[in-house]
């Protein structure tokens, strides 16, 4: 089967093999992001392993339950736009049905890479079938609340933050759209116009965030969470689990995100015939300064 993996493009360096762990507490899967000298930031390389990570979960009858969390300081600074690791341009043995990305032309390259790797994964861990629980520390930016939102609980500790400043770049939200669904739609306006962070104390008084605890403890209290669902019936998790997703649904969800899709690949296109760059001319260190001088940070 090895002629079958893609060739490596010569320009990533990438500082790790395994940008994810995945380690087992009991019926508990803990799949740890592994890239803290980034901050977490998830390129394609992680993303495959993320997803590698929650099939193994899936398949494995010992796991009840699938902890999300990340090593180090931060859950994740967001998708990786400047990392020696960044591989936009890389091919990957995909998992949904869709062409490769990097011989495509124009605005068509990312359009079709990010229906695989950001809207179409999230969507595929969302539902997986065993409940999943975000542990998140830190910062947890743009492509990171993708995969917090993912989970069916988010524990956060006191010092954790969300946001997404990505309009910034000209565009109204990263691409798996859950904004309007895990904030009131007033909130989720000042949210994503302002692209402010929000203290895990906010967010949890609109429902997106479950429970706070100390840093020092978030292990052990997520294991412990974890724990007691994994005494539940595993059918019964699962059927409730879709219960809700399918509110979700009924509220919209999926159409609500599919048209945002199209308007973050429309400012993505905006963005490259106007400054030659589908970011809006921004990159990791000018997002980095611009957050730190808003954050009153130097
Ligand atoms: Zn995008």
């Amino acid at each position: 089967m090895d002629e079958l993996v893609p060739p490596r493009k010569a320009d990533i360096s990438y500082e790790t093999e395994q940008p994810v762990r995945y380690e087992t507490d009991g019926p508990v899967a803990w799949i740890v992001m592994d890239r803290p000298k980034y901050n977490n930031a998830q390129n394609s390389q992680m993303t495959y392993a993320l997803d590698d990570a929650f099939q193994r979960a899936v398949n494995d009858d010992a796991i009840k339950v699938i902890v999300l969390a990340g090593e180090g300081k931060h859950f994740s600074a967001g998708h990786d736009i400047g990392t020696p690791g960044r591989d936009v341009a890389q091919t990957f043995e995909r998992r949904l049905l869709w062409a490769d990305h990097v011989n495509k032309p124009a605005a068509e390259m990312l359009y079709t890479r990010e229906q695989e790797v950001y809207l179409g994964m999230c969507r595929r861990w969302r539902d997986a079938p065993k409940p999943t629980i975000a542990a998140v520390q830190g910062a947890c930016v743009a492509g990171g609340l993708m995969l917090a939102w993912v989970c069916d609980l988010i524990v956060a500790t006191e010092d954790a933050f969300f946001q997404d400043p990505v309009v910034r770049m000209g565009i109204p939200g990263v691409e798996y759209f859950a904004h309007a669904f895990e904030l009131p739609p007033r909130v989720a306006k000042e949210f994503l116009l302002l692209g402010e962070r929000m203290s895990a104390e906010r967010a949890e008084q609109f429902g997106m965030v479950n429970r706070i605890v100390t840093r020092e403890a978030l292990k052990q209290d997520v294991q412990a969470m974890a724990l007691k669902l994994a005494a539940q019936p595993r059918l019964g998790l699962w059927l409730t689990k879709q219960a809700v997703n399918h509110v979700e649904e009924l509220r919209g969800k999926r159409t609500a995100m599919d048209a945002q899709y199209h308007m973050h690949h429309f400012a993505h296109a905006q963005g490259d015939l106007t400054t030659g760059n589908p970011l809006g001319g921004q990159d990791a260190k000018s997002m980095v300064a611009a957050n730190k001088k808003q954050a009153g940070e130097s």
